[in-house]
């Protein structure tokens, strides 16, 4: 079907000098390709006349950061990209592709369809096409392992991983890496008379079986349960096949069926609903300049942030309590990246600029040259606000202050400062310099620019944020505590505990709930529910099960056990546990019932759905989209099921009302109902 339902984006210059075609692909913002840039170059490419060579080259800030997800969902237009690449494969004449910025899915796709390749030094290469619940489909599983081999054409695919200039030069994939004027090196490198050379046409080279067969199955063991990455290492390996064409078309046969999968269609929905979650509708402060941070608190936490900041060049002055607890955090983050040197994932340049980076004081005085200042002390009140008001008092008032408090009442927290406007949320997640997600709180007081500069400090740092406003837990925490509760009540109710973590393991969950609790620590939620306690609606059921765990001292791993034993590191019922739960239903007067997995993986994701529902209803989220998203980066949630509204949004309506009305109901007393309904419409439309 050669139908064409998306708008058409972007054109293609092509302008003949001294008999060198150069055809410029402009597509603004990132030069995504798209059906009027593959038109465009078809015909420009039709259009060269005699000459001894063409150059293919981006606009503005890449040479193609991608094809254009928003066709993908559709029939596709003619031209298809591999008809573009059959074009310039049969050119009379040597094309060169000019990469700079980025060449990223179709767009290296493309580099690899000319006869040569020519890239600045910093230029960003890939196929990320695995990450987005496919397999690259114009040629990239053939064309890639025929410049640099099969085992790392599975690294580069199957990874989704992006590599240099300097390394795809290496790799064999790039010709030429070129300094400076990247277009009149490009000439330059034509001029030398090129013969044609069709990538599709080289032999595959020669690998050690051995060495092959262990990177298939190192790709395979860390995409398992994903077809599409099965399906990628068998089109890479197929590529020693000498009938390319039909390899070829093999290939784009998986990508035709995979692009419009289930998977691909939650992963696109991620990959839009990412872009959005970093902006506020109608916020257009400019962002503070941020040149120099502070972190307060060298725990867990400050060690993880003081790490991502020195990592994105920030400079970081550390301040703890004491000079003992100051030494100890200094040292203890001094270790963490000489580690990280010695596993090689740290230049010994980095090391050393980030080592000099790195200061610590005990006095908040020196910290007046910082442009951010973030807190990472104690969960408490009686530490966070005298520590707040003294940060007020002293920091010039152009310095943005941050909290990162998990669960704490910022509004209240800053209700006493004059300078509040310049406090909002900033929740990382542990490992902070390690997991992308950021919430990034606005508070009732916080200004627009401060706001602007918490989501301006994610994108420097690599962070994916999401604005969320002042709620206890705020969204991630907030929604993850809905699905907590609901897991234990299933215990409570007859299921085992390894039988939810095995059912939310088996949806896609990296850990089941009760295998997180053991690793995160069950105290931390026991002295949330203190704290709650005296606000609990007494008609809610109450689950007493990880009450009990929490007195008998099992606190999770660090005390040897929590919802498990853990006899040889690894997570074993346990037999106290099974007896305490057996108490607990005996006092609720529960008779248990059994549950399967689809029952178990259902409850779960509806108590996060209303969860979710609720957040957006008090208009604690932005957008349903911005939940998906926080799921996704901070939870483990399954990233090709997009997201819980994603997936409640795939299913029969009344299908997920019916099981509202069950848990509500019937399990669930006192369950506060969240509009759903129109959550998930916002999402389909
Ligand atoms: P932690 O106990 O590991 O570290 C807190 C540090 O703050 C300690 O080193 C302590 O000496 C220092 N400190 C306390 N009062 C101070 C003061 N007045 N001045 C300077 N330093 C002081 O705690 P953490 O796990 O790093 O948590 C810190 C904050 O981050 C808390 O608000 C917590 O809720 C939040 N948080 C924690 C996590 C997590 O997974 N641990 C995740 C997100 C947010």
């Amino acid at each position: 079907m050669n139908t064409h339902t998306a708008p058409s984006h972007g054109t293609v210059h092509l302008e003949v000098t001294d008999g060198i075609a150069v055809l410029t692909i402009d597509n603004p913002p990132v030069n995504a390709g798209s059906h009027a840039i593959r038109k465009g170059l078809i015909e420009a490419l039709r259009s060269c006349g005699e000459v001894r060579g063409a150059v293919l080259v981006g606009a503005g800030k890449s040479f193609i950061a991608g094809s254009d997800l928003r066709e993908f969902g559709a029939p596709l237009a003619w031209p298809e990209l591999p008809e573009v690449i059959a074009a310039c494969e049969a050119a009379p004449f040597p094309v060169v592709a000019a990469i700079h910025g980025v060449a990223l899915g179709g767009g290296l796709e493309l580099a690899l369809g000319c006869d040569y390749r020519i890239a600045t030094p910093d230029a960003k290469l890939g196929l990320p096409e695995v990450s987005l619940g496919m397999v690259p489909g114009a040629g990239g599983t053939q064309r890639l392992p025929r410049l640099t081999g099969r085992i790392a054409a599975l690294e580069i695919i199957c990874g989704a991983t992006r590599i240099t200039g300097v390394k795809a030069e290496v790799l064999g994939l790039v010709d030429v890496v070129a300094e400076g004027d990247l277009l009149a090196a490009a000439k330059r490198f034509l001029a030398e008379d090129r013969p044609k050379r069709v990538v599709a046409d080289l032999a595959v080279p020669e690998e050690d079986e051995t060495a092959l067969e262990s990177a298939a199955a190192k790709a395979l063991h860390k995409g398992r349960g994903r077809p599409n990455v099965a399906e990628a290492i068998r089109l890479v390996r197929a590529s020693a096949d000498p009938d390319v064409v039909s390899v070829l078309a093999d290939e784009r046969a998986a990508f035709q069926k995979l692009r419009l999968s289930e998977d691909a269609f939650a992963l696109r929905h991620l990959f839009f609903a990412e872009r959005k979650a970093g902006s506020v509708d109608g916020l257009d402060a400019k962002p503070r300049a941020v040149s120099a941070i502070g972190v307060i608190g060298g725990g867990t936490m400050g060690q993880g942030i003081a790490r991502a900041c020195l990592a994105a060049g920030l400079p970081v002055t550390l301040v703890e309590r004491d000079a003992e607890a100051l030494e100890r955090s200094l040292g203890a983050l001094r270790e963490a990246l000489q580690a990280k040197q010695a596993r090689g994932r740290l230049s010994e340049a980095a090391l050393t600029a980030q080592l000099k980076a790195l200061s610590g004081t005990t006095r908040i005085s020196e910290l007046t040259s910082c442009d951010l200042v973030i807190e990472a002390v104690f969960e408490e009140l009686s530490v966070k606000v005298p520590l707040l008001t003294e940060l007020d008092a002293t920091l010039p008032p152009e310095t943005v202050i941050g909290t990162n408090t998990s669960y704490l009442d910022i509004n209240a927290m800053v209700a006493g400062l004059p300078g509040r406007s310049r406090v909002l949320g900033l929740h990382f997640f542990s490992p902070a310099d390690v997991m992308r997600l950021l919430e990034v709180v606005r508070a009732e007081t916080t200004a627009n620019d401060v706001l602007a500069t918490g989501l301006a400090l994610a994108k420097r740092l690599g962070k994916q944020p999401v604005v969320a406003r002042v709620a206890e837990g705020f969204i991630g925490n907030r929604i993850y505590a809905a699905y907590r509760r609901r897991a234990e009540l299933l215990v409570l109710d007859g299921a085992a505990p390894e039988q939810v973590d095995a059912a939310a393991e088996a949806f896609g969950f990296a850990m089941g709930p009760f295998a997180v609790s053991d690793m995160s620590g069950l105290d931390i939620a026991w002295a949330m529910r203190k704290r709650q306690a005296a606000t609990r609606d007494p008609a809610a059921r109450y689950v007493t099960i990880p009450d009990r765990l929490c007195e008998a001292g099992r606190l999770g791993r660090k005390t040897g056990g929590g919802w498990y034993d853990y006899p040889e590191k690894r997570p074993e019922p346990s037999a106290e546990v099974t007896a305490l739960i057996a108490d607990a239903r005996r006092e609720a007067g529960i008779t248990p019932r059994s549950f399967d997995a689809e029952t178990i993986q259902r409850q779960l994701l509806i108590a996060m759905v209303n969860e979710a529902a609720l957040l957006l209803a008090e208009g604690v989220a932005q957008r349903a989209s911005d939940i998906d998203v926080t799921l996704a980066n901070g939870y483990g949630f399954p990233r090709w099921k997009g997201g819980p509204l994603w997936w409640a949004a795939q299913q029969p309506a009344d299908r997920i009302e019916a099981d509202l009305d069950a848990l509500g109901m019937a399990i669930c007393h006192g369950f506060a109902r969240g509009p759903v309904s129109d959550t998930l419409e916002e999402l389909k439309g």
